[in-house]
């Protein structure tokens, strides 16, 4: 059969070809007005960009940062550099500065592609990052700010000349084609480095019908971030079927969440818990319906059950409850029911569905135990899961070691239950897991449980040095607006929800719970904010 090596830029060709009217519609991070164009006029920009950048010195391999939110300049970036054969490194710009600093320079970045809002922080940076050559600012001229950065070209006026042919070299389709660095809560940030072939089986395992599944009839809105874990491979999945792409640039806010997926009539979206929730909110205050929409998937951290219940009970919207990291592309799994599934109680669907759900075909999953001994897919056994496949990492980036065991299973920190017939349902990370008189508590239970509550805006569980039981969970709380449960309300609560000495010791009111960079709950932070917790109790 024909061998023809996998390259990305391909995914844009057939899309502008055979797809050439469809729409990707940008929401301006400058000024928040909306730009729309077509497939086939993404391709034209895409071909300008890489005679520029190949002008600006790009080299095959060469890492190339940027540092952007989702929008149509970011996309034709994406698609220019690893076309060329260069290393498209997606930087999350919610890190901290000496993590994006740390980052660049172990990625040795020769260009930096920005956004307007970005360029305060890099001008800061930039004499602490010796390898950047140039910086280009996602923007035209009438937008570009006055900046100091050296040799700073605004991203209009570099492509406005360039020639609209350019033939995309050959190359195996191993090679690289992008970089993206965990944002591991201890430790430096790691590399993750993807390439053509590895994006692009997981691209297509992600339009499966059970998976996300886009189609021509899909208008699809990328919340989440094309810096964090390669937008789910969304940016390559609807290119390749022919999906309408919208990209919400840098207001995620319930409003403009709305304004998008009512404009332009969106039937399919992804995102974290956090944006949805933003957006229910949004609903229920104005008191808004989504006749469009039909389809979410939800991953990042686990889907709440009242966040699946809203959606579909008020607004007909079924919400897919996805898992995955960055070192598998990142999908591992999708939760969908099964046919016979249909027979069983609405509350017993939900309770399946808040599983994370089956692996689609490429990715092998087991569960073990401490010795590395395979455990029972019973539902009810927790331990390790290991993960193996064509779009999950073998090495990080520049590290001397494989990342994997010696038959070729890459831990994911994760601990999970496999049910029989073979859903896997997250229990928690294995740092997070509170170790009580030699029992195991697992706080992503207890949150779920919590976060029923109707006064109950977000919940996090850590567990605390304990006298007799080594650790405790203390389950701290931030509440809605306006409501004053006391602790005691709350654990009556959980009373009827978990087991009695799952129970946690004390509820703690906080008016924030810390976010990571990728908007999940920062236990780190949380522990060291508690670290010299005292129980008043035994
Ligand atoms: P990241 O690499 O930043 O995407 O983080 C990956 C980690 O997020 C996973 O190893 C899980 O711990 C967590 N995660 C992702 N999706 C889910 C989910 N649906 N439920 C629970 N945890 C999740």
């Amino acid at each position: 059969m024909q061998a023809d090596p996998l390259n990305l830029a391909h995914v844009l060709e057939h899309a502008a070809r055979f797809h050439g009217r469809v729409e990707v519609v940008t929401r301006r991070v400058e000024d928040g007005t909306i730009e729309r164009y077509t497939y086939a006029d993404a391709l034209r920009r895409t071909k300008k960009l890489a005679n520029a950048l190949k002008k600006l010195g790009v080299e095959f391999g060469d890492r190339i940062g940027t540092l952007a939110w989702n929008t149509d300049r970011h996309l034709e970036a994406w698609y220019a550099i690893a076309g060329q054969g260069a290393i498209c490194h997606t930087i999350n710009p919610r890190l901290f500065e000496p993590q994006i600093e740390y980052i660049v320079n172990h990625a040795e970045d020769k260009v930096l592609l920005l956004d307007t809002l970005f360029v305060p922080m890099i001008e800061r940076l930039q004499h602490k990052l010796p390898t950047v050559e140039t910086y280009i600012v996602l923007t035209d001229r009438a937008h570009m700010p006055q900046t100091e950065l050296h040799n700073a070209l605004d991203f209009e006026s570099l492509i406005v000349d360039e020639s609209e042919d350019f033939e995309w070299p050959s190359f195996p389709e191993e090679t690289p084609s992008s970089l993206c660095y965990t944002s591991g809560t201890t430790g430096n940030p790691k590399g993750v480095l993807y390439t053509h072939r590895s994006n692009f089986l997981h691209a297509n395992a992600i339009n499966g019908k059970d998976v996300i599944g886009p189609s021509c009839s899909d208008s699809v809105l990328l919340v989440v971030p094309m810096f964090h874990a390669n937008s789910w491979g969304l940016n390559y999945s609807c290119p390749m079927v022919g999906a309408k792409l919208v990209l919400p640039g840098a207001q995620l806010d319930g409003e403009s969440i709305y304004e998008l997926l009512n404009g332009e009539q969106v039937t399919l979206s992804a995102a974290v818990p956090t944006v949805w929730n933003m957006l229910l909110s949004h609903l229920q205050e104005h008191e808004l319906k989504l006749p469009h929409l039909n389809e979410v998937t939800i991953g990042g951290s686990a889907v709440p059950r009242n966040l699946i219940e809203a959606f579909d009970l008020d607004y007909g919207v079924t919400v897919i409850h996805g898992w995955g990291m960055t070192e598998m592309s990142p999908i591992g799994s999708a939760c969908r029911l099964r046919p016979f599934m249909k027979e069983l109680s609405y509350e017993q669907q939900v309770d399946v569905r808040l599983k994370q759900g089956i692996p689609p075909f490429g990715v092998w999953m087991k569960i073990v135990d401490d010795d590395g001994s395979e455990l029972p897919h019973d539902g009810g056994t927790f331990g390790r899961l290991l993960v193996k496949g064509p779009w999950i990492v073998k090495r990080y980036y520049k590290d001397d070691h494989d990342a994997l065991d010696a038959e070729g299973w890459f831990d994911t920190g994760d601990i999970a239950t496999i049910d029989e017939h073979g859903y896997m349902q997250i229990t928690d990370r294995a740092k997070d897991l509170i170790k009580s008189g030699g029992e195991w508590i697992s706080s992503v239970d207890l949150e779920n449980a919590m976060m029923e509550h109707s006064m109950v805006a977000m919940a996090a569980v850590i567990g605390c040095h304990h006298p007799t039981w080594e650790e405790r969970p203390l389950m701290i709380v931030k509440l809605l607006d306006g409501c004053e449960p006391s602790s005691n309300d709350l654990l009556d609560f959980l009373k009827s929800r978990v087991a009695k000495w799952w129970l946690p010791d004390n509820v703690v009111f906080v008016d924030d719970i810390p976010l990571t960079a990728t908007g999940k709950i920062s236990k780190l932070t949380l522990r060291e904010q508690f670290r010299d917790y005292q129980w008043t109790t035994d």
